[in-house]
């Protein structure tokens, strides 16, 4: 059977035109890059989690609901923590699981995106919808980011290929620059490839932002020469419609979130002359929806503690990495993330020591480290919900195949299953 238009839920552009054929034997994709085919081929995974496990053995649901609320229900300061390939309904009820628990609640940004999350706190995000992007934009600037293996689509869907209501000719009414210390496929397509040197992304954004103000610069900067920081000015000033996207290589780049702040107020600054935003490239599929719901529940975009009963947020003091590097946290639910792919040793040590609980589509190295492992439905294929695009637009994702789950419905039904059981057992 053909089900079309459907959501993906790999990267942060949230493709909703894919169309996916299933048949008895086989997965036909249409329309998605290489990256989100991958991922609807999970609905047959030979390495799918069908039961529960408790200390290595197969369970029954009750039991590793009840144990799993057992473990949260008797923690000090437990964490929660939600990954990004869940919908925004799930991640509201780990929000009001960590506010009852008075532990911490927190998710992928406080990996990844979380310096452009706190720029945005710092300066405000001048920014529009992709499809602004598309109609409008004819100066496109990738600043730290590799959007062809990143987000593969995004040039084809939204930014440079496409034609725009204002941009009938696609690509060639638009162009390019690419800054990026290294030599990427993406600077292969760049009109102009400005290769900076590491780490000195806020001192080039200053730079620039002194030539739109009028101050002249004779030397150069990050290594990139006076006149081609005078043109690059140029072309922002003289644009109709410029996009900066930014990646990772801002955001961990010496200074930061700094880095972000500068970009922003640089764009709000070139607005003077004309009309530019600025986007993230998240890199998950919903990591901004988490930001976006964290933010209007708590006031904060992640790492929200709640063990004094009000939200306190606190980089470096209630996120993720420290909390576990530290060994302040003395149990943790993971949703839908590879917390034992990706953190530092310290981090994984304590993750390894303390009781751990993973609600997981498929085997990784956190359902190896876990006490309980909880199977999970596929977000955006076997159960509904709401997705943040990377511009954070809100899309509601459809499901169009049967879980093979019998206990639960979705993540949302399974975290709410947990949750009651934890107000149950505490009276
Ligand atoms: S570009 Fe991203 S959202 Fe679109 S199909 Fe590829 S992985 Fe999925």
């Amino acid at each position: 059977m053909l089900h079309k238009d459907i959501t993906c839920s790999v990267c942060g552009l949230a493709c909703d035109d894919i169309d996916i054929e299933l048949t008895k034997n086989d997965i036909k994709v249409y329309n998605a890059c290489s990256m989100g085919e991958a991922k609807y081929h999970k609905l047959r995974d030979p390495n799918r989690i069908l039961k529960p496990i408790i200390d290595g053995k197969e369970a029954g649901w009750k039991d590793a609901i009840k144990k799993t609320a057992e473990i949260l229900g008797k923690a000090k300061r437990p964490l929660i923590f939600m990954g990004s390939e869940i919908s925004t309904e799930s991640m509201r009820v780990g929000i009001e699981m960590a506010e009852y628990l008075g532990g911490v609640v927190d998710g992928n940004s406080t990996m990844c995106h979380g310096p452009t999350v706190l720029g945005i706190q710092e300066a405000g995000l001048p920014s529009a919808t992709l499809g602004e992007v598309k109609n409008r934009a004819d100066l496109l600037i990738y600043w730290g980011c590799n959007p062809i293996e990143s987000h593969p689509r995004l040039l084809s869907r939204y930014s440079l290929f496409p034609r725009g209501y204002f941009r009938e000719h696609g690509g060639q009414e638009r162009t390019v620059i690419v800054v990026d210390p290294r030599k990427t496929p993406t600077t292969e397509l760049a009109d102009l490839h400005i290769q900076i040197e590491p780490n000195k992304d806020f001192e080039l954004m200053s730079a620039i932002g002194a030539v739109i103000n009028g101050h002249d610069i004779d030397k150069a900067v990050g290594g990139v020469p006076p006149q081609t920081i005078r043109r690059l000015a140029e072309m922002m000033k003289s644009c109709k419609y410029g996009v900066i996207f930014v990646g990772l290589g801002i955001a961990s780049s010496v200074g930061k979130y700094r880095n972000l702040e500068k970009a922003m107020r640089l764009v709000r600054n070139i607005n003077k002359y004309s009309r530019f935003i600025l986007l993230a490239n998240r890199g998950h599929s919903n990591v901004a929806g988490f930001n976006q719901i964290m933010t209007w529940t708590s006031g904060y975009p992640f790492g929200v503690d709640y063990s004094k009963g009000i939200p306190r947020f606190n980089p470096g003091e209630t996120t993720t990495v420290d909390l576990l590097a530290r060994g302040e946290v003395d149990a943790v639910l993971v949703v839908g993330a590879d917390l034992g792919a990706h953190l530092p040793r310290e981090a994984i040590e304590h993750l390894a020591d303390i009781p751990l609980i993973s609600v997981e589509v498929a085997h990784c190295p956190t359902t190896l480290l876990s006490n309980v492992v909880i199977p999970d439905v596929l977000n955006a294929m076997e159960c509904e919900g709401t997705f943040y695009r990377m511009d954070n637009v809100p899309i509601h994702v459809r499901k169009f195949a049967k879980s093979p789950l019998k206990e639960t419905k979705s993540t949302v039904d399974t975290l709410k299953q947990v949750l009651a059981e934890i107000k149950k057992s505490k009276g």
